[in-house]
């Protein structure tokens, strides 16, 4: 048995402000974005990195980032974004569950990769979940 958050957030065993799931992915809010709305995609199965997932949870995975990705654009107006996927320690993989960061952008927003250098105060996250939950169209 893997002690991963992820799978943790993924079976409910764990909190996390979800966006959306269905039976082969989850979408949740980072609890330390990069920007407000910096969301994560995960498979809701353990794979640690990238290319190690099957195809058929490839097509959601990426499927469900699209179109996460144009709710986050419709709620929250940024400039632009990233989508980016960090994997093994090297790249900067911290937590060994294979993930999709959705960072939305803004002009001079100054991003660093690390450390990330945001946090949420209290009903924060859930307001950031709200606006864009509303927006989701799957
Ligand atoms: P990595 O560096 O592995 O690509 O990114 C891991 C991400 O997971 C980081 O952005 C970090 O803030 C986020 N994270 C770590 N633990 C938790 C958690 O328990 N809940 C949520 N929602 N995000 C987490
Ligand atoms: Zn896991």
């Amino acid at each position: 048995m893997i002690d991963c958050i992820f799978c943790k957030i993924a079976s409910k065993e764990a909190p996390a402000e979800v966006l959306f799931e269905n039976d082969k992915v989850m979408v949740f809010l980072d609890i330390n974005p990069i920007n407000y709305g910096h969301t994560l995609v995960i498979p809701k199965d353990h794979y640690k990195e990238f290319h190690e997932i099957p195809d058929e949870v490839n097509q959601d995975l990426i499927v469900v980032t699209s179109k996460i990705t144009k709710a986050i654009l419709d709620s929250l107006k940024p400039h632009g974004y990233n989508i980016f996927t960090n994997n093994g320690r090297s790249a900067g993989q911290a937590i060994m569950h294979c993930h999709f960061h959705i960072v939305p952008r803004y002009l001079n927003d100054g991003f660093k990769f690390r450390p990330y250098p945001k946090s949420y105060k209290k009903d924060e996250l859930k307001q950031y979940g709200n606006l864009i939950r509303e927006k989701i169209r799957i």
